[in-house]
């Protein structure tokens, strides 16, 4: 008889992949407001879009909230690193509100950029998820300026006042292909639109995607760890496919993989999003390596050494409380 001959079944783990700066930054500030201040300190909003690390600041005496208007007057509170708008932080100082602002500096950037087109009276497309909270954060800068456009489909629907007086401008955390796609859509209705002044999609977002891009042609699956309302994660899964993955699934955890994805299949590709922590990454290689998956290869197109000082608010804190 012939010997048959098995494959090396192999997990090739892509890097850069889970925190970026701006949501190690928003974690730790959480953690030393409460071992400042002492629970309970409010969060509006999840603080990073992932499951594993709202509950465990939960754990620990943080409290979770929607609005401004459910957190006690006086009260401290977090704003998230998606960001907020103008009118939530009025709604704060309303309420007398001791607020920390977790916002990540690089969505800050681009709040200032739509602040700046609206000042010099643009007409400002904001290319994004219509409902995600960075989205409504942004735009609520210059809500009479800016109109968001979802996708390349939307391009045909929209309507500017002045065509050689249109800018756009994006999420941070958008497949960089998708949104090109959308910008040449839109410059071929508005041949003078303008670019913004740097990309708005940040290092981490594209730094991830061209990771799973590199990896994504070798392997039958994908599995891409992150929560589902966490943009960048799900971009993950869409890039891994583009890129030639025969499939690809987002989990928040190891326990979600299921058996039938890694039948027949010799290589699985995994990263996380920007928001998940290493450990949840390293259950799901070790759940595959208790499926045959005992060789792990990491596949790695760039390092990432940025990080960013606390917010300001802590700092002081920090620095008062010696
Ligand atoms: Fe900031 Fe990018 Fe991280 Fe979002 S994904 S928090 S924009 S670094």
């Amino acid at each position: 008889a012939t010997p048959t001959v098995t494959p090396t079944k192999r997990v090739l783990l892509a890097a850069p992949r889970g925190y970026c700066a701006g949501v190690d930054r928003a974690v730790v500030a959480v953690e030393k407001a409460l071992e400042t201040y002492g629970a309970p300190v409010y969060v509006r909003k999840e603080i990073v879009h992932n499951k594993h690390v709202v509950e465990t600041l939960r754990e620990r005496g943080a409290i979770f909230v929607n609005e401004t208007d459910e957190v006690p007057q006086g009260a401290r509170l977090v704003f998230s690193a998606h960001g907020v708008s103008p009118a939530v932080r009025d709604a704060a100082a309303a309420r007398s509100l001791e607020t920390i602002d977790a916002t990540c500096p690089l969505v800050t950037k681009v709040h200032k950029e739509a602040v700046r087109f609206a000042a010099d009276d643009y007409d400002i497309l904001l290319i994004g998820h219509t409902g995600h909270e960075e989205v409504e954060g942004t735009a609520g800068e210059a809500p009479d300026h800016v109109q968001v456009v979802n996708s390349p489909d939307e391009v045909d629907q929209v309507v500017v006042r002045d065509p050689a007086k249109v800018v756009w401008i994006s999420q941070t955390t958008l497949s960089v292909d998708e949104t090109m796609e959308t910008v040449r859509r839109l410059r071929e209705r508005f041949p003078s639109l303008q670019d913004p002044p740097s990309d708005d999609i940040c290092y981490a977002t594209q730094n991830r995607q061209v990771a799973v891009k590199k990896l994504a042609p070798s392997c039958d699956v994908v599995i891409v760890v992150g929560s589902a309302n966490s943009s960048n994660s799900v971009r993950l899964v869409e890039v891994a496919l583009q890129a030639g993955a025969r499939a690809s699934y987002r989990v928040d955890r190891a326990a979600e993989i299921e058996d039938a994805w890694l039948e027949n299949a010799a290589t699985v590709g995994v990263t996380s999003g920007a928001s998940v922590p290493e450990i949840l990454v390293r259950d799901v290689i070790a759940h595959l390596g208790t499926h045959g998956f005992g060789e792990v290869e990491e596949v790695r197109t760039a390092t990432e050494e940025l990080m960013f000082s606390l917010p300001k608010e802590l700092r002081s804190s920090l620095k008062a409380a010696g």
